[in-house]
């Protein structure tokens, strides 16, 4: 199935109690687009709001007429990109008052009133309850939402479906981001709602196959530095061989928070260049 799947479901009930609204805005980075979910019985709670594509509260709104509901509870957030909150404003103007949470670090220009939900709180809707987890490495504002009804995670972009996690320069953190992923290993979870793609139906699985993937990244990187490669660059080159080339600034910059995971571990230095990408060898 491609990643930008043109004939993937605009809504779809995959259970009892979840429902998903596609937040229409496909691309590199989102796959078919950002999947909403609608959670519970009635008065559904709403996970994410997609990027804002005015054609979304439309789509969303036949989707409550079909499951005869009237309004969404409230809204919580995984995190703070857009393509999660930008939908916030439109959702507001159709049902005025609507109360939006999320995890609130080191963040600026959030929605109007914006409710701090940190781990520990639990967010209760009928007949379900959703116990965030914090799972930074992709943000370091972001949550996951466990399920206790069905053992399933809302993973948000922590894990996704038909592609990989990015680690942005920055705010992101590979180290966390593996943290992350093994703390989630450790739940009793079944099913996975990744944010972007399909339904995970065997979740730990899944979980695996993520670390599985960081952990041999990794070991190729050592093994490109012991090769004598010396800049992002020349990694990308032989690591991401079969990568188109215009993927390779992307790739750089998970080789780069590999090596920052790395640097943090003391395995490997780094020696600035004044004009030129950084050189990096093995400790
Ligand atoms: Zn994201």
């Amino acid at each position: 199935m491609p990643w930008i799947d043109p004939n993937f479901p605009k809504t779809e009930t995959p259970s009892d109690l979840v429902g998903r609204v596609l937040g229409l805005n496909p691309g590199m980075m989102t796959g078919p687009g950002t999947n909403t979910y609608l959670v519970g019985r009635a008065e559904p709670i709403l996970i994410d709001t997609g990027a804002g594509v005015p054609d979304y509260v439309p789509v969303f709104d036949g989707y409550l007429r079909s499951r005869g509901w009237t309004r969404p509870a409230r809204i919580v957030l995984t995190h703070r990109h857009r393509d999660h909150l930008g939908g916030v404003p439109h959702l507001r103007e159709r049902f005025p008052a609507l109360r939006v949470s999320k995890m609130i670090f080191r963040d600026e220009g959030l929605p109007e009133a914006t409710e701090d939900l940190r781990e520990g709180e639990q967010v209760v809707g009928d007949g379900v309850t959703l116990v965030p987890v914090h799972t930074p490495g992709h943000a370091s504002d972001h949550l996951c939402y466990y399920l206790p009804e069905e053992r399933a995670l809302f993973s948000g972009d922590l894990i996704l479906n038909g592609s990989t996690s990015v680690i942005p320069d920055g705010d992101g953190d590979l180290g966390q981001y593996m943290d992350s992923l093994r703390r989630v290993q450790r739940m009793d979870i079944r099913r996975i709602y990744p944010a972007h793609g399909p339904v995970i139906e065997d979740g730990p699985a899944k979980i695996q196959e993520y670390i599985d993937h960081r952990l041999l990244r990794e070991r190729q990187i050592l093994e490109t530095l012991g090769a004598g490669a010396r800049t992002i660059p020349d990694v990308v080159k032989i690591v991401y061989a079969e990568v188109p080339e215009k993927l390779h600034a992307m790739a750089g910059q998970s080789v780069h928070s590999h090596l920052k995971k790395l640097l943090g571990e003391g395995r490997v230095r780094e020696e600035r260049q004044a004009n030129a990408p950084s050189r990096w060898t093995l400790s």
